[in-house]
């Protein structure tokens, strides 16, 4: 083609355009199409396509598929000058100028959308891409126009590269395909679909492709009569309606066929009939007549009518056995269904094409795009669209690391949160930051599609503490918070220490006071969380408690403290008075038992090896007597507790290998003459009496009863429980004898040994 013929193709090209814009609209202004297609021309200049035709060719092309879709004459505008900020010299402002600011600000949309990269293959970052991808966008007709670039681009890649081919297919396949679907439009995303799968897989596309040639083929005639018999039907029930046949789009029945490995003859829905009425009544008729007239496969009616779809997708479907056994799909819907169904988000402007004259309102039909889009409440519908805003995702803000990962942030988010997002190491030797390559400060909020670049030093100091201010995330402040703990544990204690003294002073506490002993420390601290005083301070110091909080606890667990000390004494004393009774047998059999392991002083009548004058016990599990075999344990903080040598808590196979040096001799002191408490359990055959024959026999033995109770067991048995005081094995003996000579006794055993 010479330079003459060339340009008599791309005003063809133009004028093409131009017919189809007044088809739909025909006052459009076709001065102001005709100065847009000039302007894009005039940039675009010598530019060329792969193809080796002149760029301004995909312009024109991209907007007749807009003007396909009946998007507003500023979309198409828009459509024509989509490449001009990418690709020429031409700017926002200049545009702005000569075709208004809507337009310019759409143009620099799908420019803004044209610069994103999407250099990750990781299945978990699709879903950020694709999201990023609508928030970028803050009107839909930037996405709708970038889906018709998208759209010519894949038709014409086979000038591509092979590796651009894949590439641009998967992208396609994994961003623009879900999100025209998202949008409910269902045409241009089949027609994604086939034309990405060519490239993804040639062979299973042209396997997909051939059978189901071949099949159409076999199965044309039936499909011809089963339409026939249809329109018929339904000519004769008076419903006015459009029939027609088409199979399933290629990539829908490849997914069927690999992912589910069926084979073509098992996917019931390759054929598809759809029957167009005018009223959602008439779909209920036809519905009744399609299963009159064939037999329904049990399970595939759905009722997307009054459930619709959340894309907005509105139908009646049923699967129908015909005359030769072979399944095939009924799609039942209205024309504005039908519409919505192609078209999705775009069927708007069809709308307002057909119903101009209509009283009907289109604020109805478009309640699903304003649920999905959740735009701002818009009663004009004109307004509506014009002014449609995605902003369904107003609250996160999509950014990219230098390798294309896209990381979400909360809105409003800095550096410092992507830093930390990123990892905490990066964000603690974080020095500086570049937003699309430029330097930053570290407050800067980014944007939907920054580039965002960390720059680290081994070097650098870590955080300050105002980053805790500018940062929005709590994953940052987290991290922040853990650095100042762990990286500056002295000085926090030095800074923590100061708070501390400093409000227990101010609360009437010293530290001599809270520090009396290390049992009453350790207590305080306990009440506190911490394990050790330095614990504590670190913790006041970066922030983790407040020093108040800290002191206020102690205060209370003090006062707590003292209030137990003094209820002990009373109750000590009063249990003195009960022992020095004389009382052998109590009437009440259930005492209140003495407060258990009750410290002794050395008159307890045990020797500890090695220590003088010590806190002694006797341990609760065995409650040994003068004349066991004993041994001795070092506690932390309550003395030596005594056990039978033969307790199972003393078994030197059981020891903590830590605790080894706790274990101590320990002996009796001859001719002692103190009681010792010591526990018994009886077993018998349950009878009347029982416990009173007990008590007698202690009775005549004198031994002094602490405590008895007798159970009965669910087998006829009984067992009683007995606390007495006796001065050593040999009188315990004796009563342990008497006690296992009553009727019915078979077992007395110490208990615990
Ligand atoms: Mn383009």
């Amino acid at each position: 083609m010479d330079e003459m013929q060339v340009r008599q193709d791309i005003e063809t090209r133009y004028e093409h355009l131009e017919q189809r814009v007044l088809e739909n609209n025909p006052n459009a202004s076709v001065l102001r199409l005709r100065a847009a297609f000039e302007y894009a021309d005039r940039h675009h200049g010598a530019q060329l396509r792969k193809s080796g035709e002149p760029y301004i060719t995909h312009p024109i092309a991209v907007a007749e598929i807009v003007a396909e879709l009946d998007l507003d004459l500023d979309s198409i505008i828009a459509a024509l000058l989509h490449d001009c900020i990418e690709d020429t010299d031409s700017t926002h402002d200049d545009i702005a100028k000569q075709f208004g600011t809507t337009v310019a600000n759409l143009v620099e949309g799908v420019t803004k959308l044209t610069r994103m990269q999407y250099t990750s293959k990781e299945e978990e970052q699709m879903e950020n891409l694709r999201k990023m991808f609508m928030a970028m966008a803050n009107d839909v007709r930037v996405i709708l126009i970038k889906l018709c670039d998208r759209l010519h681009n894949m038709r014409t890649l086979q000038f591509q590269s092979e590796r651009k081919q894949k590439e641009k297919s998967l992208e396609t396949m994994e961003i623009y395909a879900p999100i025209a679907h998202r949008l409910g439009m269902q045409r241009l995303k089949w027609e994604l679909e086939d034309l990405s799968l060519q490239y993804l897989d040639p062979i299973g596309y042209r396997e997909v492709q051939q059978e189901l040639d071949a099949l159409t083929t076999e199965n044309s005639e039936f499909l011809a009569r089963m339409q026939k018999q249809i329109e018929e039907r339904l000519a004769q029930e008076g419903i006015q309606c459009t029939v027609y046949g088409r199979l399933k789009h290629i990539y829908s029945i490849y997914r069927k066929m690999y992912a589910q490995s069926k084979t073509i003859k098992e996917i019931f829905d390759i054929y598809a009939f759809r029957v167009i009425v005018a009223d959602v009544s008439a779909c209920y008729n036809v519905l009744g007549c399609i299963h009159d007239m064939f037999k329904p496969v049990l399970g595939r009616f759905k009722d997307y009518i009054s459930t619709p779809k959340p894309n907005g997708y509105q139908s009646l479907h049923t699967t129908v056995i015909g005359g030769e056994g072979i399944p095939f799909e009924v799609q039942i819907r209205t024309w504005e269904m039908h519409q919505t169904a192609e078209y999705g988000v775009a069927a708007h402007w069809k709308y307002k094409q057909g119903m101009a004259n209509s009283r009907l309102g289109t604020e109805k039909e478009f309640e699903w795009v304003r649920k999905l889009l959740e735009s701002q409440q818009d009663t004009d519908p004109d307004e509506f669209v014009r002014t449609l805003k995605v902003d369904m995702f107003a609250d996160e803000v999509f950014v990219f690391t230098p390798n294309g990962d896209v990381k979400s942030l909360p809105a409003g988010a800095t550096p410092i949160d992507f830093a930390y997002s990123i990892h905490s190491a990066v964000g603690n030797s974080m020095t500086g930051a570049r937003v699309n390559g430029r330097i930053v400060t570290y407050d800067t909020p980014l944007k939907n599609g920054d580039i965002v670049e960390i720059i680290t030093s081994k070097t650098a100091k870590g955080p300050s503490r105002d980053w805790m201010n500018i940062c929005k995330s709590n994953e940052a402040r987290n991290k922040i918070r853990q650095w100042f703990k762990k990286e500056r544990r002295e000085e926090n204690i030095a800074t923590g220490r100061a708070a501390f003294e400093a409000e227990l002073k101010h609360m009437g506490l010293t530290m001599a006071a809270i520090t009396a002993t290390q049992d009453l420390l350790d207590t305080l601290l306990k009440r506190v969380r911490f394990n050790s005083l330095d614990e504590l301070y670190a913790a006041i110091g970066y922030g983790g408690m407040s020093a108040q909080k800290a002191v206020v606890r102690i205060k209370e667990e003090m006062t707590r403290l003292g209030r137990l000390e003094r209820q002990n004494a009373e109750r000590q004393a009063l249990q003195a008075n009960l022992n020095a009774g004389e009382t052998i047998f109590p009437a009440n059999a259930k005492l209140q038992p003495p407060p258990a392991g009750r410290p002794r002083h050395s008159e307890s009548g045990i020797i500890v090896e090695g220590l003088d004058n010590c806190m002694v016990k006797f341990a609760k599990c065995c409650t040994p007597v003068p004349g066991d075999p004993v041994v001795g344990f070092i506690t932390r903080g309550y003395g030596v507790s005594i056990h039978r040598a033969d307790c199972p808590n003393a078994d030197p196979a059981r020891r903590k290998p830590e605790e080894a040096g706790r274990w101590v001799n320990v002996s009796w002191v001859e001719g002692e003459t103190a009681t010792y408490r010591t526990s018994l359990e009886i077993s018998a055959k349950d009878r009347d009496g029982l416990a009173l024959d007990v008590a007698m026999a202690l009775s005549t033995q004198k031994v002094k009863v602490n405590n008895l109770s007798a159970r009965s067991q669910p087998d006829g048995y009984a067992l009683v429980s007995l606390e007495l005081s006796v001065r050593d094995k040999g009188e315990l003996t004796g009563v342990i004898n008497k006690l296992a000579q009553i009727s019915g006794v078979f077992l007395v055993k110490r208990a615990g040994g």
